[in-house]
């Protein structure tokens, strides 16, 4: 009996697809540059005399427009990546996948790299013909300045990215004078390397079966979120095509919605200029929800549908956060103190018969410039420092200062005593934290 092969996995099929004009078009290219004169440019921002945006590992500390992130403040990044997620969440229930068609980095990229091909290579006719061509000259020269013209294009990203986290003048005088080191070079390649192969190769096959995001958005679909549909009912479509030779992502929407389409709308300008040509309203294809589709909705009443619980229920949550983060940034005091016994020497007896206690404070001055502070502490009678109590920080600099503490033994019991410690800074009183610790005095 002869056995039959099922294969599980289907050979893809090479798209090219057709370049397409059209208000869609034109907002995704608008995405295309805002987003990248963003990621591209914002590295090279200074303030203060350093850069603007810089999560530096090496110092662990994070620079953001002024404020400085310490490992402490964690819990600010922890409260924006949820604050992103809400957002993302909010948006995907009202208008299904715009974030995928207009500024998700594998559709801009992509659309980055279709324009390089379309400019070598030429329209999707040419290219066709080029892939079904022998390797000859013209072939060859085609497709070598193509992949130089995207390696390069991927290593400008690669080291932008890198720039993010290593001063990015640094960074590029080192690139210039070929002395990156390992790390570095590393993550210039395989972040260079991840643009080429995603934009260039995988395309999207990334949407398809690598993104995490396109499994689960579904969850938070209904039948009122925009999605990109077609209209059978009309019964005005020439059969021309035009709407999958734009896809990128191979697909025929007037099947229906299928899980590959990412809401590019590419396949709308495409169809409203073939509507236009057969003197048919626009639409066939276009922005709608499934209840509107089946009721025959006009734009009013969709409109009328984007208050419902699931949304306003993300739009509350994505308010607290935003405003507890807001909150809590403004209320922030750029210095913080750690206060640690010397737990080495017990209170001891010194000179004058007066009771001593070492202490190690740790001071960190989180704001942009740098600062005196004095040091004072309380809770004891006749408490008072030994040391120089005045002590002068770095923008951004953090600082151990040992302390000793001396207490008159005739005005406090044995035991243990709470104290606390107060910094104020000498040129802004409002620059004011306090920590407890305790003071021993011997029995
Ligand atoms: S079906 Fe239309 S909206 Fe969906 S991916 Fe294809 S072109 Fe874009
Ligand atoms: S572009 Fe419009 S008219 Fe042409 S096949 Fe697609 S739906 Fe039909």
């Amino acid at each position: 009996m002869k056995e039959a092969v099922i294969k599980m996995y289907a050979a893809r099929e090479e798209i090219h697809p057709r370049e397409v004009k059209g208000r869609f078009a034109s907002l995704r290219w608008a995405c295309v540059w805002l987003t990248q004169l963003l990621f591209y440019g914002m590295p090279w921002l200074q303030l203060h005399g350093r850069q603007a945006m810089l999560f530096d590992l090496g110092t662990r500390k994070f620079y953001l427009f002024g404020l400085v992130l310490w490992p402490q403040d964690f819990i600010y990044l922890a409260a924006l990546l949820i604050l992103c997620a809400y957002g993302l969440f909010l948006v995907t229930t009202v208008a299904g996948r715009v974030w995928c068609g207009y500024a998700c980095p594998q559709t801009v990229y992509t659309e980055v790299f279709l324009w390089i091909e379309r400019r070598i290579e030429g329209n999707r006719s040419a290219r066709i013909r080029l892939d079904r061509q022998p390797w000859t000259p013209e072939k060859i020269c085609r497709r070598g300045a193509k992949h130089l013209a995207w390696g390069m294009v991927a290593l400008w990203t690669g080291f932008t990215f890198v720039g993010y986290f290593t001063p990015v003048r640094q960074l590029a005088h080192e690139a210039l004078g070929f002395t990156l080191g390992p790390w570095e070079l590393f993550w210039v390649l395989f972040y260079g390397f991840a643009t080429y192969g995603n934009a260039g190769w995988m395309r999207e096959q990334v949407c398809k079966y690598m993104c995490p995001y396109a499994r689960f958005q579904s969850a938070m679909f209904d039948r009122d979120t925009l999605i990109v549909t077609y209209d059978a009912g009309r019964g005005d479509c020439i059969d021309c095509s035009m709407c999958v030779q734009v896809c990128p992502t191979g697909i025929d929407i007037r099947k229906g919605l299928q899980i590959e389409c990412i809401g590019c709308a590419a396949c709308i300008d495409a169809c409203d200029s073939v509507m236009d040509k057969v003197e048919q309203p626009r639409g066939l294809i276009r922005y709608s929800t499934e209840n509107a589709l089946a009721s025959h909705w006009n734009a009013a009443q969709i409109k009328q549908r984007l208050l419902r619980p699931r949304v306003i229920g993300y739009g509350l949550v994505f308010l607290a956060i935003a405003g507890a983060l807001a909150a809590s940034l403004a209320m922030r005091t750029p210095l913080k103190l750690d206060v640690i016994r010397d737990r080495g020497a017990m209170g001891r007896e010194v000179e004058d018969g007066m009771i001593e206690n070492v202490y190690r404070l740790q001071v960190m001055n989180t704001a942009e410039r740098a600062h005196r502070y004095r040091i004072e502490v309380d809770g004891i009678a006749s408490a008072g420092i030994a040391d120089e109590d005045v002590v002068e920080l770095d923008a951004a600099s953090t600082r151990a200062v040992p302390v000793r503490v001396r207490a008159d033994p005739g005005r406090a019991a044995g035991g243990s005593h709470p104290i606390r410690f107060t910094l104020s800074a000498l040129d802004d009183p409002s620059l004011r934290v306090s920590e407890k610790a305790v003071f021993i005095v011997p029995k």
